[in-house]
Parts: structure tokens; sequence; C-alpha cells
């Protein structure tokens, strides 16, 4: 991944989406004088953010912040590394058949396409089968300050140029994001025309990262999300016996007001949920489980034409009468 400058010649202004001035010093500006923005370098990774447009401050990244540049690899909190080592499927139907996929068609368009890990900060699910391919020219994103990102920004105003990207992966982002309508917008603005998008959004899932927890999808809500775009494939990323897990470890966690309590019985609810999350594997991808999915995917290209609500709704694909 290196340094954001291999990526120079596609990264724009986040507000007015206009080419940098050279950077003096720490300090990364917008090359129009209208605009007037300026955008500071924290160890060599650039603060692409407009503090006016977003919850996110300057201030908040700090020298010596931030994770090691690794694609896809954040650092987690001690507790964080140990109960993610806990016995867990971690259910994903999807994420490493729709990387094969996207690498496939990518390699056949280009010999070094570009793709842009939005949230992608921190490790995400079956990333290997993209970072294990050394022709991608992988660029991660993400706002959190400890994060892995090699460029801070955030997702409502992405700083890349208008069809500069070839390919989009969004795991676990849209639901943290106060406008995932408008993220998709900028999703589908910065895509080369047929660029590709993957996005995983929770449905049937409980509120995690604190406040920074916004919106939940229907298998539905999510396809006209990016109706602008044309579908490989979609589904559920997890069923609904992940769905029933996470409901049982917050419903015990819900019991008490001692965090500590909380967090000892969410952990004991963690362990014991495992029985509903292996469900998914044999009955994950049933018509009925898409109507209860823990998580949706959409796996598509970009498109110039836009699906209607009736034929969205034609598309239903759930058990429902
Ligand atoms: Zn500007």
């Amino acid at each position: 991944m290196g340094s954001y400058r291999a990526f120079a010649e596609l990264l724009c202004c986040p507000t007015c989406k206009g080419a940098f001035a050279p950077a003096t010093g720490e300090v990364l500006p917008c090359g129009d004088a209208r605009c007037g923005k300026r955008f500071p370098i924290v160890d060599g990774r650039p603060v692409l953010i407009d503090e006016d447009r977003s919850v996110f401050h300057h201030r908040d990244y700090q020298p010596g912040q931030a994770a090691p540049l690794k694609a896809g690899a954040g650092r987690a909190g001690a507790l964080r590394r140990w109960v993610s080592r806990l016995p867990s499927p971690g259910v994903n139907l999807s994420a490493v058949r729709c990387f094969e996929t996207m690498k496939r068609l990518l390699l056949e368009r280009s010999s070094a396409p570009v793709v842009l890990l939005v949230g992608g900060g921190f490790q995400g699910k079956g990333m290997k089968a993209l970072t294990g391919e050394p022709a991608l020219r992988l660029v991660n994103v993400d706002p959190s300050p400890d994060s892995a990102a090699l460029i801070f920004c955030d997702a409502h105003d992405l700083p890349f140029r208008d069809g500069s990207v070839d390919a989009v992966v969004a795991q676990a982002v849209l639901e943290h994001v106060a406008d995932p309508w408008r993220c998709v917008e900028e999703i589908h603005r910065l895509l080369k025309p047929n660029g590709i998008v993957y996005a995983e959004t929770p449905f049937m899932q409980q509120v995690h990262l604190y406040g920074y927890d916004f919106t939940r999808f229907s298998h539905m809500g999510h396809r006209r999300l990016f109706r602008r775009f044309a579908e490989l494939e979609s589904g559920a990323v997890a069923g609904p016996g992940t769905a029933l897990a996470w409901a049982w470890r917050y419903f015990l966690a819900s019991w008490t007001r001692s965090r500590p309590l909380a967090k000892a019985l969410a952990l004991f609810g963690r362990i014991t949920a495992f029985v509903f999350e292996v469900t998914d594997h044999i009955f994950g991808q049933r018509p009925g489980a898409l109507d209860a999915a823990s998580c949706i995917y959409f796996l598509g290209t970009r498109a110039e034409t836009v699906v209607s609500d009736r034929e969205l709704i034609a598309g239903y694909r759930g058990t429902q009468r």
C-alpha cells in the first residue's frame, strides 16, 4: 500500500472535488482558491475531511495514533482481540465468493485495478481473497484515527475523482454513516463506468460502535440503496441463526445496568450463541432466510440507469405471501 502519493492522481478535495495544490509541509491545500480548504497530513497520512461537513475534527488525528499500514487490518483493543479469539464460526456466506468474482472481472479489464476499501481501516471478513492478489492496488480509507487507513476520510465526501476507481468494498460500513444514500452516491460517482461495488450491510442486528449506528436495510431496501447499479448477485451474508445469536447476546446484556456484568453476560451469550450461528451454514441461504437475515450483501456494477421501485418489488425473493 505504501504512501498516499501512489494514489495522488486519483485524489481530489473532498469539498469541491477540485485538484490539490502541492503539499506544503504537513498540509495539503485545495488548489482552488475559492474553496480554500486545507487538510493536515499526520504521520504521512492525509486527513481529507471537511470539518464543516463531518462529525470528525482534524484535532482527532494525532501522530503515533494510527495502526501500521496493512490493507484491511487495524489495531483492535486488547478486549476486542481476546473476544475475537473466542469460538465463533463468524458466519460470512458471501465475501470470499464475491471477492473472487470481483478479482476475476477486474483483472480481465486492467493489469493494476484500484480497489477502494471504504471503512477498510479494520480487517474485513474474507479480505485475504483481495490482499493476497498483488496485482490489485488496494487503498483503505477510514475515519477512525486508530485504524490502518492510508487516507483518513468521511464516506459522505470521498476524496476521489469522478470515475477514477475500478472497485469499491464497503463491509459493515453503511449502517455507521448518518446518510447511507449520499455515501452510495459518492461510490457511484467515483467508480469508473461498469466499476464494481461489493457492500455488506446489517439487517437484523443490534446497535454496535456506540452512537455511530444509524440504519438497517432489508434485502429490498439494500437493493434500492444500490438502484443505480446492475446486480451481479445479492443475498444473505449471515442468516437468521446469526440474527438469533445477536438477539440472544443483547437480550442477556440488557438485564443489568452494570457495565462489567453486561460485558460478562454478553461474553456468556457469545459462547452459548455458537449453536445458533452454526445453523446458518445449513439454512442461511434458503429463501426464507432472506426475510430474517442478520446481514445483506450486494455485488454489482455501476450503471447509468436506475432500477425502478416497481422492478425492485417484482424481484422480491423471500417467502412471505
Ligand atoms: Zn476544494
